[in-house]
């Protein structure tokens, strides 16, 4: 029987997909080409803001009466818990966020039973996945996932109920998954944890004694400094960051691993400490942008990207104003803008959900046309320098060009008539000759 595993929501859902795909095909099922070609098709779900879980969903309602044998994995699953069969009284399985790894025997006995099986619901709240360190063969990138759950209370997020508990797994598991990786031609790995520096603060992640390091925040640096040691294996990147975690031994890291990328994803929400209090964010505004100063002091190339929400309850003009000029002084290279979405069961679910859709969608193009304008002139002053690439092949838009991406996750294109011949992952060293808000454009050089 051929499946198919459709992905809806962020990296640690495409992580967990992956891992599904290694089980099965590890218990004999092959991966079909196209979902038309697939018996059993598995949706991995997102529940983070209310129209992610309607599109997995939708999605799993066209499969069910394309008489797909379906199944739905992750965040949704777990927030609608038993009501999923309501919604979708056809469904197959479903398992939570922590249970993929039941998925290959589950399918199992549906299949043995010709369909006559009993629909079945795993949550399996705060286990550890069993096959987390599967991987599929080939491929020069691979994201591991470092730090299950979240034990933080951000108002308005569901995460934590869904994803359960913090756990970082063991240091010397991680270290042996990224060295297989690398065995098998994996240069580049990321690193997955909703909030990831915080890696080894609820459990011990490495074996031992750790007075020799100066913080609660030194398990993950060791970790980064552990995996750049791997032969083989060329960047080390991680997502996502919180400014607590931007300790000067992080610094250290960078300054002595060059393979660690000097990029942060630093999810930043709002500008406003009203706000950033009532969500529980865990920083001020000064201590944001201090963190972000202490990053830029240090290379003021720093690649820093983030996360903004627009529209939280009570979000004032004068709030929003502020977002703006908090995301100006820290010179984001890239934003992410969500317009907020009330997920039952948070704190600010209770909240009026009160400024008006037209009104967070105005925020948003605000925001959107304002990081247009600073994308391209952070990306204007790196004309002239010349950027380490690695390659991932022909450009999207442009199959005359090649395409890649420098230490700081800028994509940097260059001309190479289509055909030529090339390796994903090899790295190249480019001049950069124009800049765009969203793109370099160079040349290479020796
Ligand atoms: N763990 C990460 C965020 C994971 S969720 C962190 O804290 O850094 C990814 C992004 O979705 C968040 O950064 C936030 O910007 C957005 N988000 C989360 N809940 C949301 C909600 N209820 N409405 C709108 N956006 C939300
Ligand atoms: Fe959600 Fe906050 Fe945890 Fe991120 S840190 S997953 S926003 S609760």
């Amino acid at each position: 029987m051929k499946f198919i595993v459709h992905t809806y929501g962020c990296q640690m859902n495409v992580r967990d997909s992956e891992a599904v795909e290694a089980l099965m095909t590890a218990a004999g099922y092959e991966k079909a080409e196209s979902e038309s070609d697939a018996d059993i098709v598995i949706i991995n779900s997102c529940t983070v803001r209310q129209k992610a879980e309607e599109k997995a969903v939708g999605k799993a309602g066209n499969m069910i009466a394309a008489k797909k044998l379906t199944g739905m994995m992750g965040c949704a699953v777990k927030r609608m818990g038993a009501d999923i069969f309501r919604r979708l009284p056809k469904l197959d399985f479903a398992v939570g966020p922590r249970a993929f790894g039941l998925i290959p025997k589950i399918v199992g006995e549906i299949a043995a039973s010709g369909g006559k099986a009993k629909r079945i619901l795993e949550i399996g709240d705060d286990i550890v996945p069993s096959g987390m360190s599967e991987h599929v063969a080939g491929g020069w990138q691979a994201f591991v996932t470092v730090l299950l759950g979240c034990d933080n209370r951000c108002s308005y997020c569901i995460v934590p109920e869904v994803r359960g508990h913090e756990f970082s797994r063991p240091a010397k598991e991680v270290v042996a998954e990224v060295e297989a990786l690398a065995r098998r031609g994996v240069k580049e790995v990321c690193l997955l944890g909703q909030s990831v520096l915080r890696y080894g603060i609820r459990n011990a992640a490495w074996d031992g004694d750790e007075t020799d390091f100066s913080s609660r925040h030194s398990a993950f640096p060791r970790l980064l400094r552990a995996l750049s040691e791997i032969d083989g294996i060329e960047r080390v990147r991680f997502t996502s960051a919180h400014p607590r975690g931007c300790t000067d031994e992080l610094l250290a890291v960078y300054r002595d691993c060059p393979k660690v990328c000097r990029h942060i994803h630093l999810p930043v929400q709002s500008g406003s400490d009203r706000v950033l209090k009532e969500m529980g964010r865990g920083y001020t505004r000064g201590e944001y942008l201090a963190a972000v100063a202490k990053l830029r002091a240090f290379d003021p190339e720093f690649a820093v990207t983030t996360d903004v929400i627009v529209g939280y309850p009570g979000e004032t003009e004068d709030d929003f104003e502020a977002t703006r000029s908090l995301m100006e002084e820290a010179g984001f290279d890239n934003s992410f803008v969500f317009k907020y979405s009330p997920r039952p069961g948070t704190r600010s679910a209770a909240l009026p959900d009160d400024v008006a859709t037209e009104e967070k969608e105005r925020r948003d193009q605000v925001l959107l046309a304002d990081q247009e304008a600073r994308g391209l002139r952070r990306n204007a002053a790196l004309v002239g320098t010349v950027r380490e690439v690695m390659v991932e092949g022909p450009s999207k838009r442009n199959p005359d060009r090649m395409s890649g991406r420098d230490g700081g996750n800028r994509i940097v294109v260059w001309d190479a008539p289509a055909g030529t011949k090339f390796e994903a992952g090899e790295k190249r060293r480019i001049m950069i000759e124009e800049a765009h808000a969203q793109i370099l454009v160079g040349k290479p050089v020796e």
